[in-house]
């Protein structure tokens, strides 16, 4: 058994490695870009805050060393704060550098000072924090000379230059965490792949027509799920596969029998017996039993595939039971006329049920036939058919007095052709597919059924049917 290959359109399809990788990258993106923002948003405004209060600090540090301490030393002190990259002067009410003692400060600050008197007169108070410029300014009013400013200016240059780097760094980071990132998914994804290119490497294999095949992924639950579904599925395919097999080597074989069987009577017929009527009818009949034989054969395969495919739906509707069985024991009343053989019925009156009349017949009818097939020398067969106590059900027994069947043959019994390998007492002409026609037809029903049988003590056939009422039938 081959299957086709499925079409489908995988250009237009994405793959899932490109698809795990294209979101876990762009999730990584997005979570970088998100932290590193943040984060330079706070570095880079502890900077300026950082440099404010160091610039107001400066303030009460200076007028502190100023009070204990002479021009000189004072002058000393203000250039140290150029290390750090801070300005630090005193100025006159004019502009000029007082201190510290520089000679490369003969800057003029008229302009800055005329700036701070501005503002002080606008807002008050006797200190300003500004910034002009690109730098960061601090004036204070100090009591130097009869009233001068100390003026310290930081350049917003140095923070920038010190944002500048750190963004550099942030966009090396970046740039390494996201590959980090992808070699990450790349490699989950693989993992996961794997495990689905395998099942799928195998299903191939499968597919082209290998039934020893086994599915296994343990990695992960989902696929460990799928593998046993696909497990299954091979199980079923590989014994649907060898009984088509089975199915098709006993049908050939069961054909060619009574075909040659025809053939020769028909032959005989021809060139023997064709003018002695006795002999002639003789063989007319067996002619007539071998087809017969053979449209019983067809009929079943027939069925049988048809049940199976699900054509054939059941068609449920109320009828009388006790007289529908009548009517089939009725159709094997030539068997005790004519092979003496003996139906023993036990029927209750005026049972009613639901289910496929027609479906239930062909029940009755094969475990009637099996029961007069496999019955013992005393050719009886008993049917009965009885309610519950609780009324809600109807038995159905269909027992014979033959060899019985055994214990390891009873769940095989119902398979699709299968035959014991017990010779019958008599030429049986089964084919194998009654019992598997039963079966389909009251699993189809969901009723319950099953047999009851002990070698050498004969079988019990027996099924459940529910009672209704004769006037209800809902669908
Ligand atoms: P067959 O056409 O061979 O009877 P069935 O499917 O009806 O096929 O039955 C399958 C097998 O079950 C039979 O070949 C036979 O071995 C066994 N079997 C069925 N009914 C009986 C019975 N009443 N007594 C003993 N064996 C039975």
């Amino acid at each position: 058994m081959k299957f086709k290959k499925p079409q489908i359109k995988l250009k237009s399809l994405k793959s899932i490695n490109y698809v795990l990788m294209k979101y876990f990258i762009l999730l990584a993106s997005l979570l970088i870009l998100l932290v590193e923002v943040i984060f330079f948003m706070v570095v880079s405004s502890s900077l300026e805050s950082h440099a404010r209060n160091r610039l107001t600090g400066i303030g009460g540090e200076v007028a502190t060393f100023m009070t204990a301490n002479d021009d000189f030393a004072v002058s000393g002190y203000l250039r140290r704060y150029r290390q750090e990259g801070i300005n630090v002067v005193v100025l006159s009410q004019g502009g000029e550098v007082l201190l510290p003692f520089d000679d490369s400060l003969n800057e003029n600050y008229a302009d800055e000072i005329s700036y701070i008197k501005e503002q002080f007169k606008d807002f008050g108070g006797s200190s300003l924090l500004y910034s002009k410029n690109n730098s960061l300014n601090y004036v204070s009013v100090i009591d130097y000379h009869g009233g001068s400013y100390l003026f310290a200016n930081y350049s917003l240059k140095i923070i920038n230059g010190t944002r500048n780097i750190l963004l550099v760094y942030f966009i090396l980071v970046g740039i390494f965490v996201l590959l980090a990132a992808a070699l990450f998914s790349y490699s989950v994804s693989q993992r996961l792949s794997s495990g689905i290119k395998n099942l799928s490497a195998t299903a191939e294999r499968f597919s082209k027509g290998d039934f020893n095949v086994n599915f296994t992924n343990s990695e992960y639950k989902e696929l460990a799920v799928l593998s046993d579904t696909l497990n299954s599925v091979r199980d079923e395919v590989k014994k649907s596969d060898s009984f088509q097999r089975e199915l098709l080597a006993n049908v050939s074989h069961d054909l060619k029998t009574p075909l040659t069987m025809i053939k020769a009577y028909a032959s005989m017929i021809r060139e023997i017996s064709g003018d002695n009527p006795q002999k002639r009818d003789k063989h007319l009949q067996v002619i007539i039993d071998e087809a017969d034989r053979l449209t019983g054969l067809v009929n079943d395969v027939l069925n049988v595939s048809k049940l199976t495919s699900g054509i054939n739906e059941i068609n449920c509707k109320v009828f009388n039971f006790t007289e529908f069985l009548y009517g089939i024991i009725n159709k094997f009343e030539y068997l005790q006329e004519t092979q003496g053989y003996k139906i023993m019925v036990d029927v209750d009156a005026n049972l009613y049920t639901r289910a496929d009349e027609e479906k239930i017949g062909q029940v009755i009818y094969n475990l009637l036939g099996n029961a007069v097939n496999y019955t013992g020398e005393d050719k009886t067969v008993f049917i009965s058919l009885k309610s519950s106590l609780d009324g809600d059900r109807i038995k159905l027994k269909i027992r014979d007095t033959g060899k019985g069947i055994a214990k390891e043959d009873l769940p095989e019994i119902w398979n699709r052709y299968y035959r014991s390998r017990e010779t019958h007492s008599r030429p049986v002409k089964g084919t194998g597919l009654g019992l598997n026609i039963v079966k389909i037809i009251l699993q189809n029903h969901s009723f319950d059924f099953g047999v009851e049988s002990e070698l050498g003590n004969g079988s019990t056939f027996w099924v459940d049917f529910p009672s209704v009422p004769a006037e209800i039938d809902v669908e």
